[in-house]
């Protein structure tokens, strides 16, 4: 399980960026998380990851704080697809896929056919297998993505966490990637993915709203999404509309507010 307890956190220079947040992800949870511009979401991931240390409260990987994993170990259990990652330049498609072997190699060992396994099953399940051999740099945007998301699935990961990963997909790639995260939940992966869009928060089993760095709201995501939170925190900005797939979560403008 992954778990953060009264989780807090400030930058050097800034204010409280996250305070109190205590949430649970279990293998085969798809967690959804939502909240405005600057309401903490990519801090929670990083503390989820180990990449910030929390000023107050801890995170907890299968029961033992984070602080006490080895780099190696925490990297076979958790992956990552940042917000606008960084890349490592000069690299094919496939050799960044590669890197997502890194936690399972030690000083003295060379990848194995598990190794290549792993990255052809990455390639294949983002649909990138024609990119193989295509340098990064090359890449639009959507394809890159896609490219970061097969390293991070190479990984074989226990925990999936991703950064608004709709960013720049077509709706194919969208949808693709929608129908991806429920299989790999289902499979038992452990999935939070900060989510733009309401709409796709629809797609996963549980949702929590962050306002201010704080939980203002955990559930059903259809709850979350029509809850008073939601409202209070977008006032009068969305419009819900009943659609042939269940609910739509529309931004309201014009006049009709
Ligand atoms: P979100 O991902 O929900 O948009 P973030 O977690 O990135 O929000 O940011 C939460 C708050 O912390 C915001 O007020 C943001 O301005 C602030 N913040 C984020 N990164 C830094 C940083 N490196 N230094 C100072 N403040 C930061
Ligand atoms: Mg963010």
């Amino acid at each position: 399980m992954l778990e953060a307890r009264r989780l807090g956190y400030s930058y050097a220079r800034g204010r409280r960026a996250l305070e109190g947040v205590s949430l649970e992800v279990r293998p085969g949870d798809w967690l959804a998380v939502l909240g405005p511009n600057g309401s903490g979401k990519t801090t929670l991931l990083n503390l989820f990851l180990g990449l910030l240390r929390p000023s107050a409260g801890a995170v907890l990987l299968d029961g033992r704080p984070l602080s006490s994993w080895r780099a190696a170990a925490r990297g076979r259990r958790l992956a990552y697809l940042p917000q606008n990652g960084p890349f490592p330049p000069g690299l094919s498609a496939r050799e960044v896929v590669r890197l997502g072997r890194l936690p399972y190699l030690g000083l003295w060992k060379s990848e194995g056919p598990d190794d290549e396994r792993a990255v052809d099953w990455a390639l294949e399940v983002t649909e990138c297998r024609d990119l193989s051999e295509r340098h990064l740099a090359e890449l639009s945007g959507g394809e890159r993505q896609r490219v970061l998301l097969a390293r991070a699935l190479a990984q074989r990961p226990a925990y999936l966490l991703l950064d608004e990963p709709t960013n720049h997909l077509d709706l194919h790639h969208q949808a693709e990637l929608l129908r991806l995260l429920g299989r790999l939940a289902a499979e038992g992966i452990g999935v939070v993915s900060v989510v733009h869009d309401p709409n796709h928060a629809l797609a996963a089993s549980r949702a929590v709203l962050l306002e201010n760095g704080r939980l203002v709201d955990e559930g059903a995501p259809g709850a979350v999404v029509t809850g008073a939170a939601f409202r209070r925190v977008y006032a009068g900005d969305v419009r819900l509309l009943a659609a042939e797939s269940g609910l739509a979560v529309l931004p309201r403008w014009g006049e009709e507010r």
